[in-house]
């Protein structure tokens, strides 16, 4: 029997794993993690699971007995050192090497650390990506302390959000012009400074920070490049991640931004995938890697179902969320290039913007309008554009463009 071996226990390596079986695969299928939980959701580690208002258990895509009714063998606490290609097996820390016919890579991506030398090793400092992460800083979230949050992309936002609600005084700082520079546009991002700032938070754009100051092994205060010091009880790093690609580095795969990955999500290696957020695939003249979990769970459905011996490719579907305070964003498509925005405003909150380039419709950001979210993915998975005139009318029901 083929023999299948995933290596990380994450959103793309659980994808991988459950649409084999669901595809009817009967060959042998080991899914193995580092870390020791077994598979979870990350989105709610910035929101639901950080505030407190979703329970542990309500992480887990499955609970562990899916595990061994599907014939899954997980290994939690068991990181993969290396790929052997030649013999076609992987090597780790206290186990015999594992042969495998197809190994995908899922080890998905890491924040960027502050280095020690710019306080990045004090106490208090804290980065948010896992289980361990999320619980090692709620003892940090108390009511009447500073937290100072480094970053004002989705993560920095959201943490923002979490540690306002729960009665933190919050500075955000963010080296570049503004919060969202690299993934939203202008408009968007002057919604969410707006919110911020009406909720309290003091957000600081355009300045750098130099280094973090402790006292007694724990942070104190920010020393910024203009020479400004913000005081602080902790700080939340969310400035970047980076993929996980050193196993296939290692072995010899062709990388760039990530591991490279066909349209079947097959590394330089035919018998090696690689899924979620360490892969990048080609997408028009770009090459592109996205951080989402519909990207980790459309990519492991490809790998999946190439494995097993179906011929499909890969279509890039971005979408993604974000929640803070009260406000829900949503994102349908890619924005990059657009000529022309066009908002559609129904008052109270209840905005979006549609995005064209020579007409054509690239993306939608829809706040607290999950109509337009809808609408919006459905004309651009159809690939049909409506007349911006039409959409920018808000007394016009949406629905009425999609025919
Ligand atoms: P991961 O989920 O990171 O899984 C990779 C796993 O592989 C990890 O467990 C890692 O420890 C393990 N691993 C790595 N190397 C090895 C090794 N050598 N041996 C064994 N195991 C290894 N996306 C959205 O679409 N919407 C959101 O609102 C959103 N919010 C987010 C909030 C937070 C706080 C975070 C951290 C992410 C958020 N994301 C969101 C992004 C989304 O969670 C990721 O894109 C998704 O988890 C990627 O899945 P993955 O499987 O590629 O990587």
């Amino acid at each position: 029997t083929t023999k299948v071996v995933v290596v990380g226990a994450g959103q793309a390596g659980f994808s991988v794993c459950a649409k084999l079986r669901s595809i009817g695969f009967k060959g042998q299928i080991t899914l193995i993690g580092d870390e020791d939980h077994p598979p979870y959701q990350r989105p709610p580690l910035s929101k639901a699971y950080l505030t407190g208002d979703m329970a542990l258990e309500r992480l887990f895509f499955r609970p562990q007995s899916f595990y061994a009714d599907e014939n899954i063998e997980l290994c939690l606490s068991d990181p993969v050192l290396s790929i052997d290609r030649f013999k076609k097996q992987i090597i780790r820390a206290e186990k015999p090497p594992l042969p495998y016919d197809k190994l995908v890579l899922a080890t998905g991506s890491q924040p960027i650390t502050l280095p020690d030398d710019m306080g990045g090793d004090l106490m208090g400092v804290h980065y948010v990506r896992t289980l361990k992460d999320t619980d090692t800083m709620r003892a940090d979230v108390q009511p009447g302390k500073t937290a100072l949050v480094i970053g004002g992309g989705y993560i920095g936002l959201e943490a923002a959000a979490v540690a306002t609600k729960a009665g933190m005084k919050v500075v955000l700082v963010e080296a570049a012009d503004r919060i969202l520079q690299r993934v939203a546009s202008p408009e968007t991002a002057r919604y969410f400074r707006s919110l911020h700032k009406a909720k309290g938070v003091d957000i600081r754009e355009g300045v750098r920070l130099k280094a973090l100051k402790g006292q007694k092994g724990r942070v104190t205060s920010a020393i910024m490049a203009d020479g400004s010091e913000i005081t602080t009880d902790c700080a939340i790093v969310g400035i970047g991640i980076r993929p996980n690609h050193d196993l296939a580095k290692a072995a010899g795969l062709k990388l760039d931004n990530g591991i490279c990955v066909d349209a079947q999500c097959r590394t330089s290696d035919p018998d090696i995938f690689a899924v979620g957020d360490c892969a990048s695939f080609q997408h028009g003249t770009a090459r592109l890697r996205l951080e989402s979990v519909g990207n980790a769970i459309d990519q492991g459905e490809i790998a999946a179902r190439i494995i097993a011996g179906e011929k499909v490719s890969y279509q890039a579907n971005p979408w993604f969320w974000s929640d803070q305070y009260d406000t829900k964003l949503q994102i349908m498509g890619l924005s990059t290039g657009y000529d022309c925005i066009v908002t559609r405003d129904s008052g109270e909150g209840v905005i979006s913007f549609w995005y064209f380039a020579k007409d054509r419709l690239l993306a939608v950001d829809a706040i607290n309008d999950p109509r337009a979210f809808m609408v919006a993915k459905r004309l651009i998975e159809s690939e049909k554009s409506p007349d911006p005139a039409l959409v920018s009318d808000p007394s016009l029901d949406l629905k009425q463009v999609l025919r």
